[in-house]
C-alpha cells in the first residue's frame, strides 16, 4: 500500500517566511492527486516536502504507512518527474531510462527487460538507440516519464512536467500521463497551476491559496459544489460570475433586476432559508446564462451586451449587469475577466444579440451559488 499521508504539515522558510499552514490530507494508494493553485501559492514546496527535497518545519508525512520526514529522498521510494527533463543529452534514450537502475546497482537482464518494458509502454521503442537531442519535446517528456516507471516506486511526483511544451502537445500529454497512471495504478501527485489540467487528469484536486488549503476533492465536486468563493472562481473556464445581491425571502435582487430563486435552491441550501434582506455573493455559471428569446427561464434580467465572441458551437457574450462585481481574492486566477468586470455567459449561437444591445438574459436560478459575503464561504 503506497498511501501518502500529510498530517499537519507546515513549512517556514528561513525563520520567517510561513509557505505551507497546516496541511492535511491522505492520498490513497493508486489514487491521481493534483496539487492546483496561483504561482506562489506553495504547491510545489508541498510537492518538495514529500519527496524530501524539502525539510518538514513540523508535521507527519507518510508513505505506504511508514513516517518518512527524516527519510533520504532515494530511500523514499518515488520517483520525480519535472519541468526541466533532466535528460542526459550523451546518453541514449536506452542509456538513460537504465540510469536510476544501474544506479541501484540491478542487474543486466533485469534492467535490459525493465528498459524494453517502459519503452513499449510510451512507444518509445524505436527511439531506444537515439539522443535526447533528436527527439521531439513529446518523446523527451516520455523519456523522462520512462526513467520514472522502470523504478517501479510506490509513488510518482511531478511538478508542471508539461509546462515546456506547446499548447496542443500538453493536451496530447496530459492524456497520455492520465492514462498511463490509471495503467500502472502507482499513487501519483501532480502539481500544476492549470486548472483545466488538475481537472481533466486528477481523481481528486487539491486546490491551494497562499500556502492554505481551500478544498480537496473530485473535478465534479469542486465544479458544482465549492467551499469557497476561491474555488469557485479559480476551477472553471471562463470563470464563475460573482455578484453582490440581496436575499429576501425569496426573493433576489441582483441590481435593478428581482427575481424569485426556486425551492430546489432552499432544498439544498438551508442555511439560505428565512433571509430577510441578507446581504449575499451570487454566483453564476457562464453556461445558466442564455439568451432569453432562444432560450426562456423563470428568472430573467436585463444586461448590456458589451462584446460577443462567436465560436460557432457557442458565442460567449460579454455582459454588463447592474450589480457590484466581486473579485474572486486571486489576482492570476482568471485574468481575462478581471478587465472589463463583465459577466462572461456561453449564449446558444441561435443567438442574434450584438455588442450594444440591452438583452434579456435567461438565468438557471436553480443552478446559483451562494457565499457569505464576510467568510466567503458557501451557504449551505
Ligand atoms: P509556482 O507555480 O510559481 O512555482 P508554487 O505554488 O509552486 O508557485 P512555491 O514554489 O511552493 O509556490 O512557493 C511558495 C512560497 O514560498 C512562495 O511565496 C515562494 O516565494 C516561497 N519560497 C519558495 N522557496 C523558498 C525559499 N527557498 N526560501 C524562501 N521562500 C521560498
Amino acid at each position: 500500500m503506497a498511501e501518502i499521508t500529510l498530517n499537519n504539515i507546515n513549512k517556514v522558510y528561513g525563520d520567517s517566511f510561513h509557505a505551507i499552514h497546516d496541511l492535511s490530507f491522505t492520498i490513497k494508494d493508486g489514487e491521481f492527486m493534483v496539487f492546483v493553485g496561483p504561482s506562489g501559492c506553495g504547491k510545489s514546496t508541498a510537492l518538495r516536502m514529500v519527496a524530501g527535497l524539502e525539510n518538514i518545519t513540523s508535521g507527519e508525512l507518510t508513505i505506504g504507512g511508514r513516517v518518512v520526514n527524516t527519510v533520504d529522498p532515494k530511500d523514499r521510494d518515488i520517483a520525480m518527474v519535472f519541468q526541466s527533463y533532466a535528460l542526459y543529452p550523451h546518453k541514449t534514450v536506452r542509456e538513460n531510462i537504465a540510469f536510476p537502475l544501474q544506479m541501484a546497482g540491478m542487474d543486466k537482464a533485469e534492467i535490459k527487460k525493465r528498459v524494453e518494458d517502459a519503452a513499449a509502454i510510451l512507444e518509445l521503442t524505436s527511439n531506444l538507440d537515439r539522443k535526447p537531442g533528436n527527439l521531439s519535446g513529446g518523446q523527451r517528456q516520455r523519456v523522462a516519464m520512462g526513467r520514472a516507471i522502470v523504478r517501479q516506486p510506490a509513488a510518482f511526483l511531478m511538478d508542471e512536467p508539461l509546462s515546456n511544451l506547446d499548447a496542443k502537445l500538453r493536451v496530447q500529454m496530459r492524456a497520455e500521463i492520465a492514462s498511463l497512471q490509471r495503467r500502472l495504478g502507482v499513487t501519483t501527485i501532480y502539481v500544476t497551476h492549470d486548472q483545466v489540467e488538475a481537472m481533466t487528469m486528477g481523481d481528486r484536486v487539491a486546490v491551494m491559496k497562499a500556502g492554505v488549503l481551500q478544498q480537496v476533492d473530485t473535478p465534479q465536486n469542486l465544479y458544482s459544489r465549492p467551499d469557497n468563493v476561491f474555488v469557485a472562481a479559480f476551477i472553471g473556464s471562463p470563470s464563475m460570475n460573482l455578484y453582490e445581491a440581496v436575499l429576501d425571502g425569496t426573493v433576489l435582487s441582483l441590481g435593478s433586476n428581482r427575481f424569485e430563486v426556486p425551492d430546489t435552491v432552499f432544498q439544498t441550501r438551508p442555511g439560505l432559508t428565512g433571509s430577510a434582506h441578507r446581504k449575499v455573493i451570487v454566483g453564476i455559471r457562464p453556461e445558466h446564462l442564455n439568451d432569453a428569446t432562444v432560450r426562456p427561464a423563470s428568472a430573467e434580467i436585463s444586461a448590456a451586451v458589451t462584446l460577443v465572441e462567436a465560436l460557432g458551437s457557442e458565442s460567449m457574450v460579454h455582459l454588463k449587469i447592474d450589480a457590484p462585481w466581486v473579485d474572486s481574492g486571486d489576482p492570476d486566477a482568471e485574468p481575462e475577466i478581471s478587465t472589463g468586470k463583465a459577466a462572461v455567459a456561453r449564449f446558444s449561437p441561435k443567438s442574434t444579440v450584438r455588442a450594444g444591445d440591452i438583452a434579456r438574459v435567461s438565468i438557471e436560478a436553480e443552478e446559483l451559488h451562494f457565499f457569505d459575503p464576510d467568510s466567503r464561504a458557501s451557504i449551505w
